[in-house]
């Protein structure tokens, strides 16, 4: 289908684009099929799946599987799929807690994963790092150059992917550096910058097998606090990339300092893990205090996990803290939900690990919802895995390196 203004030579690749896309998330689909979805020509889907199958990214077979023997005999219809070994990836995550790094390939099929302590905050230093991981990974998985399509690289904050430039983050001296060229420059492959809550919405997207609506919140907690919203299986930026940092929402005038955006009482200074270490060290008393605070800094995800336990074992200070602060997350999400009325939201958070605290988001949540009732909005929570966000970012460049520049 031509589009108006747009020359031959762009409509096929934008149609190979649809073509791809389509096979990379309804596979193994037939050529006639494809396209009656797409409302193209047989001939159209013929050659360019002929040109993709000759190139090795897509590849066919007899059966899906499901297939009901041909009631009129003769050959059974060929399937397209997506050949996931056409490709191998690279994602990363600069999180706070840690690094993680995966190799993959296109159906993000994990073939190598790595765990390193946090990357220093001193930028040059960062940089150098990762270069050597991922160098270190790319050698020793001896991945062929040819089918390397590149490295994401995901972290908190307010980042311009379009750039691969960190306008704002936790670690304030990253703050302005182009880190995607930079780290193509010293790795000598293409880099994709982007927030690491958009990627692991772009993740559940590409790499996940349960259906799932193309539009769909992802309400992510950790640290900092951000929704990204997938729309119609395209990431929403907004004008300047900062779409979904509903963390630096001030929910409470006067309230605390935020250590990232300096504003009072906005909801990571509230809700936020850090700020959760804090209000639980002012509150908490003897034995359990003491523990805490015998806890390293360089253990912050153990302090976490200190006082979820102490949660669970209902310590009342460690509790009133915590619902303190569903409550606030909650009131968050409602907010959202009532402003973009997704059909589903998903949520990831360590806090979400203790079943108090999803029944009270739940709670909170439904209970300030207008005009929709809780059948009307799905909220499910994802598993714990600190791979998610590496994985993402993996699905990042199979997105816009394999699908988008096909
Ligand atoms: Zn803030």
């Amino acid at each position: 289908m031509q589009k108006k203004g747009v020359s031959l030579p762009e409509a096929r690749r934008q149609n190979r684009v649809q073509i791809k896309e389509l096979i990379y998330k309804k596979g193994p689909i037939t050529r006639t099929e494809v396209a009656r979805r797409l409302g193209l020509t047989l001939p159209t889907i013929t050659t360019s799946a002929q040109e993709m199958l000759a190139e090795g990214s897509l590849l066919e077979r007899e059966n899906d599987g499901k297939d009901e023997p041909n009631p009129r005999g003769g050959r059974k219809p060929l399937y397209l799929d997506v050949n996931p070994s056409a490709g191998y990836v690279i994602g990363l995550e600069l999180g706070p807690y840690r690094t993680t790094l995966c190799l993959t390939d296109l159906r993000g099929n994990t073939i190598h994963k790595r765990l390193f302590a946090p990357v220093s905050r001193d930028y040059d230093e960062m940089v150098a790092t990762v270069t050597r991981q991922v160098s270190d990974l790319l050698q020793k998985e001896d991945v062929p150059q040819d089918k390397f399509l590149g490295v994401g690289v995901s972290l908190p904050g307010f980042i311009e992917s379009e750039k691969g430039v960190i306008r704002s983050s936790m670690r304030t001296g990253w703050n302005g550096k182009a880190l995607g060229p930079d780290l193509q420059k010293s790795l000598g492959c293409p880099v994709l910058l982007e927030n690491n809550v958009r990627v692991r919405a772009i993740g559940v997207e590409m790499f996940s097998s349960v259906p799932r609506p193309d539009t769909f919140a992802y309400y992510f907690v950790s640290k900092g606090i951000a929704c990204s919203l997938m729309i119609q299986n395209d990431i929403f930026s907004g004008k300047t990339a900062g779409a979904g940092e509903v963390g630096h929402m001030v929910v409470q005038p006067y309230g605390p300092v935020c250590e990232t955006c300096h504003n009072r009482g906005c909801l990571e200074a509230l809700a936020g893990e850090n700020a959760i270490l804090r209000q639980c060290a002012s509150v908490m008393e003897n034995v359990s205090a003491e523990t805490l605070k015998s806890l390293s800094d360089d253990e912050e995800d153990a302090k976490l996990e200190y006082l979820l336990k102490l949660q669970r074992e209902n310590n009342p200070l460690v509790s009133a803290v915590m619902d303190n602060v569903v409550f606030h997350l909650g009131l968050a999400l409602a907010n959202i939900i009532n402003f973009i009325s997704p059909r589903l939201v998903l949520v990831e958070g360590h806090l979400m690990r203790n079943e108090q605290n999803r029944e009270r988001l739940l709670k909170v949540t439904h209970q300030n919802l207008f005009g929709l009732n809780e059948t009307e909005v799905d909220i499910e929570f994802m598993p714990f895995d600190q791979f998610s966000g590496a994985n993402g970012s993996a699905a990042l460049v199979v997105k816009k390196k394999f699908i988008h520049n096909a």
